[in-house]
């Protein structure tokens, strides 16, 4: 004997009633004796409850009630032969007519009792058994409807009433046994109570209606129809990454669903459990899915937790007091006060340094836990034994479960780094002795950036997705953009890294897609789209977005989003960027925004601040934090200036090289600002703050290439005369140069904190004497390398190496390692 559970969206369809009629046939075609049970159709009871609170309030819409007997109708009329019709449609309309006279009464009484509610409601479920019936009737034979509320015995607990198992049993045991060459549709989700009233078992109780018939009957399985592949291993509308799981053991599918799985019903598992009946979801609209198998014992995965489930709508209760809090007796006063007023205690935590005890309730019913608690208490709070009871609304609860977490180390660490890491807040932590959860109470809207993380977090085979927002698309920016996508399928492929554009921005426009923006078309995405660029708003809406592992990249040379780090930060989310400005200008602002970085636990990683693509941020930093002691830097590190002095041999005059160097796209339109070295400087303080100096623009000593009238000159055009009319002094150096066999040099020392930049002439001993072409130089005395220093050398500028100094460091976020 089999049980069949069919739920809401199986039956709601004429294409999802084909499926079912298709499950029953195989069945039968195996003779498999089954027993089957329905939900109402999908969306039927919400409108039932809708239709009956809207009647208590005087404002019944007859539109809902037509509603709710079209879509029965239409189901009828395309999978119910014509001459069949008319008795069925008959049939439910005497059903309808009962639930409309009902109505009316609520309407004239303006009363909703309980028991009245649960009596419209279960209008749902025998609509849709009347209806599967008549369905089976015609596609597999002999089937025939059961009013579960004559076999299914409660007490009076309307809306979720509990089952006289005994009586129960017997009954259903008696009908079945009476009736073997029937195929029994039972309407799920409703029951009766002694007096012959109607009760229901809970919303989403159809599953547990399966389970009480198993074990009545003692059953060899109980299949419960679904629209989804089994239980996975998040609420898939949720968690786009969820996959099914194959197996879970009782307890393990009951913490899921008691903390959010709607898939199916916690008391489900009780009766199941009892007589070790396995439980198996299966997909209607998949059917030859396998789905989840729950049984007794938990099979091994090499996961450490099973899966992740949440609660939304939940409200904290705190209870405070020295005097009373913690004592022999307290927390059994407070839990049986509020079970006796059916308040449903999701989650304690208790703390006794803090005299604190912390309950999470639904937020419907946190005003009158509240004022219970306060009027039950009251003596003890005038006394200041305790304290008014505090509230906090807007909450979730997130909760990992498995039963492998017991044996497993580091669960905690993991779920908490990736909450921390993404600056989700956790306001009560509870992790039940047995060890198979342990659930977080977090701000409602942190919900799906939590499941998302923490799912990234636990199923590692999965892509762990980074969400990234840039801004800037002009050369490195746009170069950056098509490096991601050709080395998206690597990454991958070898990494499990999924980088998705989620928010672009140039000067003019910006562009959010939370699907990721298309890597091949993100020009014409960014030009047609209809918002103006706008940095408030963009920092905003990526704060919206409320993302998990997101990052911020600046590819702009602007001093206007340095400006914005800070607040980037305080959002956990990391700053990648080519972008000098924030870290070059004040100590004041770079101390901070490294402190705020620090304190956020994210990262700030700017390695193209110097040299472009050339591990010199990171080979500093490596130095340093393995020990090494810095004695001393030297560096060339203007692309432009070493171009410049490479070329300046023989018969060429300054003014020439530098023309050229333009020419080349080597310079900035003004050649001045980078022979003025500024930009070198700027790299100089980086490094040397880096370091640990604490030391300002004003503290460099630079001397200049330049003559003063070079520097001073009102125009470009004036700028090149200058150097024509200076060019004696040029040539003089050039000269000295060549005399001596040497070469002429732009160079930054960094010694004793002390920064000096100048024009020296180097022989063939040194080592920036071979430098070639732009490229940069820099050597590092230290401690260890203190007899030979320790080199980088290379392309120093150049949209490539830029930006895939951008891209790695992307790659090198610590959320993804
Ligand atoms: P039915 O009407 O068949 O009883 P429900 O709507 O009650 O279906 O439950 C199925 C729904 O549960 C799925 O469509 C899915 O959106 C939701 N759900 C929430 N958490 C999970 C989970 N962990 N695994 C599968 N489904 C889940
Ligand atoms: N129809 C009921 C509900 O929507 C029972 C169920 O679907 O299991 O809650
Ligand atoms: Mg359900």
């Amino acid at each position: 004997m089999k049980i069949l559970k069919f739920g809401g969206t199986s039956v709601a369809s004429v294409q999802s009633l084909q499926s079912v009629i298709g499950i029953v046939q195989k069945e039968k075609a195996n003779n498999t004796s089954i027993v089957i049970v329905t939900s109402a159709i999908g969306g039927m009871t919400n409108l039932l409850i809708k239709m009956a609170e809207d009647s208590a309030h005087g404002n019944f819409d007859e539109n809902d009630l037509v509603k709710f007997q079209n879509k029965h109708f239409e189901i009828i009329k395309s999978l119910v032969e014509i001459t069949a019709q008319n008795p069925i449609i008959t049939q439910l309309k005497l059903l309808m007519n009962e639930l409309e006279d009902l109505l009316q009464g609520v309407t004239v009484l303006r009363e909703l009792s309980f028991q009245t509610k649960d009596l419209i409601i279960s209008y749902g479920e025998r609509c849709s058994t009347l209806l599967l019936t008549k369905i089976l009737n015609q596609y597999v034979g002999e089937a025939e409807a059961v009013n579960s509320s004559s076999y299914i015995i409660t007490d009076s607990y309307f809306g979720q009433a509990n089952v006289d198992e005994k009586v129960s049993f017997k009954n259903i045991k008696e009908l079945v046994e009476s009736k073997p060459n029937k195929l029994l549709v039972f309407a799920g989700f409703i029951a009766g109570n002694k007096e012959g009233r109607v009760t229901t078992l809970g919303r989403g109780g159809s599953d547990y209606t399966a389970a009480l018939l198993a074990a009545a009957l003692d059953a060899e399985a109980i299949e419960i129809w679904t629209d989804v592949n089994g239980m996975m291993t998040a609420d898939p509308r949720l968690v786009k990454k969820a996959f099914s799981l194959h197996n879970l053991s009782y307890t393990e599918a009951m913490e899921l669903s008691y903390f959010g799985a709607k898939v199916i019903y916690p008391p489900t598992m009780s009766p199941a459990f009892k007589r070790k009946i396995p439980i198996v979801i299966k997909n209607t609209f998949q059917s030859d899915f396998k789905g989840t198998r729950i049984q007794f014992e938990s099979e091994k995965t090499s996961y450490p937790i099973k899966g992740i489930s949440s609660i939304k709508d939940v409200s904290l209760v705190n209870v405070k007091g020295s005097g009373l809090v913690g004592k022999l007796g307290f927390s059994g006063r407070l839990f049986s006060l509020l079970a006796k007023q059916n308040i449903n205690i999701i989650l304690i935590t208790q703390s006794s340094s803090e005299h604190s005890i912390t309950l999470a309730v639904k937020h419907d019913e946190v005003d009158k836990a509240k004022e219970l608690i306060d009027e039950e208490f009251e003596l003890e709070i005038q006394a200041k034994l305790l304290e008014p009871v505090e509230v906090e609304n807007n909450l979730g609860i997130i909760a990992i479960v498995g039963e492998n977490m017991k044996q497993t180390v580091g669960v905690s660490g993991k779920l908490f780094y990736a909450l921390g890491r993404n600056g989700i807040n956790v306001r009560a932590i509870a992790q039940g002795s047995s060890e198979y959860n342990i659930s977080v109470v977090i701000k409602e809207d942190d919900l799906s950036k939590s499941l998302n993380a923490v799912h990234d977090a636990f199923f590692n085979h999965l892509n762990k997705t980074i969400h990234v927002f840039n801004v800037g698309v002009g050369n490195i920016g746009a170069t950056f953009l098509n490096q991601l996508e050709k080395q998206k399928e690597y990454l991958s492929q070898n990494n499990d890294i999924e980088i998705k554009l989620v928010g672009l921005s140039n000067s003019k426009k910006m562009v959010f897609n939370e699907h990721g923006v298309d890597l091949l078309n993100w020009k014409d995405e960014l030009n047609n789209s209809e918002l103006e660029a706008n940095l408030d708003e963009f920092i905003s809406i990526m704060d919206h977005f409320n993302l998990p592992n997101c990052v911020f990249v600046d590819n702009t040379a602007s001093s206007t989003l340095p400006k914005y780090y800070k607040q980037i930060f305080e959002s956990s989310i990391s700053v990648v960027t080519c972008n000098k400005i924030a870290n070059s200008s004040s100590y004041k602002e770079y101390a901070e925004l490294k402190q705020t970085a620090r304190k956020y636990g994210i990262d700030f990683l700017y390695e193209t601040n110097v040299g472009a693509g050339l591990p010199i941020v990171s080979v500093l930093k490596d130095l340093q934090m393995s020990g090494d002691r810095l004695l001393k830097i030297e560096a060339i590190l203007s692309g432009t200036i070493s171009y410049i002095f490479n070329h300046f041999k023989g018969e060429v005059t300054f003014a020439e090289v530098v023309k050229n160097a333009q020419e080349l796209g080597y310079t900035e339109p003004d050649p001045r600002d980078d022979l003025s070295g500024v930009d070198f400087m700027r790299k100089m303080l980086i490094l040397a703050r880096d370091a640990g100096y604490q030391i300002e623009a004003e503290d460099v000593t630079i001397d200049s290439i330049l003559p003063k009238s070079c520097l001073e000159a009102p125009s470009v055009e004036d700028f090149y005369q200058s150097l024509v009319d200076e060019n004696e002094y040029f040539e003089s150096i050039k000269l000295k140069a060549e005399s001596e066999q040497k070469v002429i040099r732009y160079i930054g020392v960094l010694e004793d904190g002390k920064i000096t930049i100048s024009l020296e002439l180097v022989d063939a001993q040194h080592p920036f004497y071979s430098l070639s072409g732009s490229d940069n130089i820099i050597s590092f005395t230290t401690e260890r390398y203190k007899e030979r220093p320790l080199v980088v050398k290379g392309p120093g500028a150049g949209a490539e190496v830029t930006a895939g100094g951008v891209f790695a460091d992307l790659v090198n976020l610590s959320s993804i390692r």
